[in-house]
């Protein structure tokens, strides 16, 4: 199963994305999370990815298709995955076509997680991250046990620099500009799937499995 994962930035793609990689037993793949691990170690792919991260801006797509590219030649993605912030253009999007088409591999179906951008802006003020294991959290619905400590590893949770109030804004205008119109582009192949975010993150969930069912029994009859 090879899925994709679309949605503005705090819509909730991270946490579905878990939930998905457990129910189906399939790798998550965040570019985020990658980048953030590099910046976290200094390597020179953090370094010049902290730059644009930081901005609200997109990591160019050359640097952010050889990071993917990598990742996707390795064994273990053999067994399926989910992708988690890629593609985010076009360009990434073109891509990852011919890597799939290459490897005589087939994209199961994108998901997009639907949330208007007021719903944005208030989600991703009261976001919190553990900065050690990557546990997301929210002040108002998803509080951790103890207010300000990660439940997974006890760490001290923070703020995501990219979370500011004028990030988000950007970071918004960004996701408008560059990555929207990968819904028509997905719609057109008939591989998308359109769910609202606004609901429960586990109403969303459910309803994300249940389309998959679905598209997995249409397959199986093929
Ligand atoms: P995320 O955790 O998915 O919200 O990603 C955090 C930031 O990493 C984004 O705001 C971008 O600056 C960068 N990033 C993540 N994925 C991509 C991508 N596919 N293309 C370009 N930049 C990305």
């Amino acid at each position: 199963m090879i899925l994709i994962v679309l949605g503005a930035p705090g819509a909730g793609k991270g946490t579905q994305a878990l939930m998905l990689s457990e129910q189906y037993h399939i790798l998550h793949i965040s570019t985020g999370d990658i980048f953030r691990s590099n910046i976290k170690q200094g390597t020179p792919l953090g370094v010049k990815a902290k730059e644009y991260i930081d901005a609200g801006k997109l990591v160019p797509d050359d640097l952010t298709l050889s990071l993917i590219m990598d990742r996707l030649r390795q064994p273990d993605c053999a067994g399926g995955y989910i992708l988690d912030g890629f593609p985010r253009t076009i360009p990434q999007a073109l891509g990852l076509a011919e890597e799939l088409k290459a490897d005589g591999d087939e994209l199961t179906a994108v998901l997009d997680i639907e949330v208007p951008d007021e719903a944005i802006v208030a989600r991703m003020g009261g976001r919190r991250v553990c900065p050690v294991c990557g546990e997301s959290f929210h002040v108002v619905n998803r509080p951790p046990k103890k207010e300000g400590v990660c439940d997974h590893c006890g760490s001290a949770l923070i703020t995501r620099a990219d979370d500011a109030p004028e990030t988000v804004q950007k970071r918004l205008a960004v996701y408008h500009e560059q990555t929207q119109p990968l819904i028509a582009y997905y719609r057109e192949q008939g591989k998308l799937l359109s769910f609202d975010g606004t609901a429960s993150m586990q109403e969303v969930f459910e309803n994300i499995s249940e389309a998959l069912e679905r598209v997995n029994g249409s397959c199986d009859q093929k």
